[in-house]
């Protein structure tokens, strides 16, 4: 039933400010008011990190084991659910220190609002999914562009500031929408002007244009020809690796040449980089080798008698993942003909297959924490950079200990995968909500500055909670005996 608006109570823990109802949540679904008060929805969740090493059980013989679960060193407060205490001049929702090894260790915990920040997305796939530059689109929106395309995979960077706040309301909502999405490991369609439609999902395979992508390529066609040169010869005459980026041809290669392979008089159409190493054979396309030919002969321009072709010649196409291959035999006037592939070359063939990596989509989140942000770790934002550039403070998101970025501020990056479940989340301004943790000694915390006073033990926390409630959860072994009361999830 709907309440009375002066029922509603304001939180503050975003500069949207909602007004919240009794029973009610606010626009980011976070945060709640329950009985009068403002609550987070979320658990704080804490890692045992027995799991993490692999150990669920205790050693019997081990000399130190005390009969307890554990020393306080295996648990680690993370930032997801913790909440935020927005704008950050005062302390982060939750500064714990723990023991590990005898020496004393703060985790400062907040759930860090992004207006600047982004995904970038690695497709592994041959496929051409779009020029580099072109603009990536999420429902009709433009959300990111795609970038340098990299050994086997294609790259996407999706989100950034221009997005999230520089375009129309709707286009920074799609992307802070996106991004979530993307970060919390769901599947997300993306188009690409004048390109592919695919779909992402962390960890699992793209969709390309409605057709699932399996298998990474082993290399490209020159790499290829290097790897596999050895086990060709004897059982064809010429091997020509189709691919978008470097088509290789044996007979010329380097590989081929160390192996004295014959000439066989092949000519490829394509800018000839370094001998049997061709580039631009076709356009970037969805068919072979990620060009946009479903006919390989196509790349093929007259064979010179004189410089070793005759009837009878063998060759064998191929693509860099193998999925496609084609055997011709050339007739009387040195044109191919098609033949079945020899049960001798299938070996060949499969042996490329077999060294590709299941293709995969990856998505790192991507930001910068900014100086308010900062001001929750420490009275003097400035000491916590250095304190990280510095490598004195450890930087975490959602657990996972991230990448920094050298330079100045602190952007990091980290792999969406290694965090639990939606660990992100979003507020309407738009912005995305990420789990954020700086480790550092207790004795450097206090020397740069940090809310000493705030700090208090791991058994506090989860006790006394925050001022969004005292909702817990222990992701690992510790599940079902460090809380009582609350939410255990092993
Ligand atoms: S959007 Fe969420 S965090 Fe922001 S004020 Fe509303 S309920 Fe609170």
């Amino acid at each position: 039933m709907a309440k009375d608006t002066s029922e509603k109570i304001r939180c503050d823990a975003c500069p949207v400010m909602c007004y919240i109802a009794d029973g009610n949540s606010g626009a980011c679904d976070r945060y709640a008011n329950q009985d009068g008060q403002i609550v987070r929805l979320d658990p704080l969740t804490i890692f045992d990190r027995r799991l993490a090493a692999g150990d669920t059980v205790k050693p019997f013989l081990g000399a130190g084991w005390d009969g307890g679960l554990g020393s306080e060193s295996d648990l680690f407060v993370t930032a997801i659910g913790a909440g935020t205490t927005y704008p950050d001049y005062k302390p982060a929702p939750f500064v714990v220190s723990r023991d590990i090894d005898g020496v004393d260790f703060v985790t400062v915990v907040t759930e860090a609002i992004f207006s600047y920040c982004g995904v970038k997305v690695k497709i592994d796939t041959d496929r051409h999914l779009g020029r580099e530059g072109a603009v990536v689109r999420c429902d009709g929106e433009a959300v990111g562009l795609v970038i340098t395309s990299e050994y086997g995979s294609q790259m996407l960077s999706l989100g950034g500031v221009d997005h999230l706040t520089g375009g129309s309301k709707k286009e920074g909502r799609v992307t802070c929408d996106t991004l979530m999405k993307l970060c919390n490991k769901q599947a997300v369609e993306l188009t690409i002007d004048d390109g592919a439609t695919v779909m992402v999902q962390a960890g699992k395979p793209p969709i390309v244009d409605g057709i699932v992508e399996s298998r990474m390529r082993v290399g490209c066609g020159s790499a290829t020809i290097g790897m596999f040169a050895s086990q060709w010869q004897g059982l064809v005459d010429e091997v020509v690796v189709v691919d978008d980026h470097i088509t290789g041809v044996v007979s010329e290669h380097q590989a081929g040449k160390v192996i004295d392979w014959q000439e066989t008089g092949i000519r490829i159409k394509g800018r000839r980089s370094t001998p049997g190493r061709y580039f631009q054979v076709a356009e970037p396309g969805l068919g072979w080798g990620g060009t946009d030919i479903e006919d390989p002969l196509t790349i093929l321009g007259d064979w010179d008698a004189k410089k070793g072709a005759r009837p009878g010649l063998t060759l064998l196409m191929v693509s860099t993942t193998g999925e496609q291959f084609a055997y011709f035999v050339l007739d009387d006037d040195l044109v191919p003909q098609p033949a079945p592939l020899p049960d001798t070359l299938r070996p060949t063939v499969d042996l490329i297959t077999e060294n590709c990596e299941p293709a995969l989509c990856t998505v790192l989140f991507m930001g910068g924490a900014g100086g308010s942000l900062r001001a929750g770790a420490t009275k003097n934002p400035v000491k916590l950079t250095r304190s990280v550039q510095r490598r004195h403070t450890t930087v975490s998101c959602g657990g996972v200990e991230a990448f920094v970025w050298p330079g100045g501020g602190i952007t990091i990056m980290v792999d969406v995968l290694k965090l639990p479940d939606n660990a992100f989340g979003y507020v309407p301004t738009p912005a995305l909500v990420a789990p954020l943790e700086f480790t550092v000694r207790h004795d450097d915390y206090v020397e740069l500055g940090g809310h000493d006073d705030a700090v208090r033990s791991i058994a506090d926390a989860i006790e006394q909670g925050s001022e969004y409630g005292a909702n817990a959860r222990v992701l690992g072994p510790g599940a079902d005996t460090l809380l009582t009361g609350h939410d255990g999830e092993s």
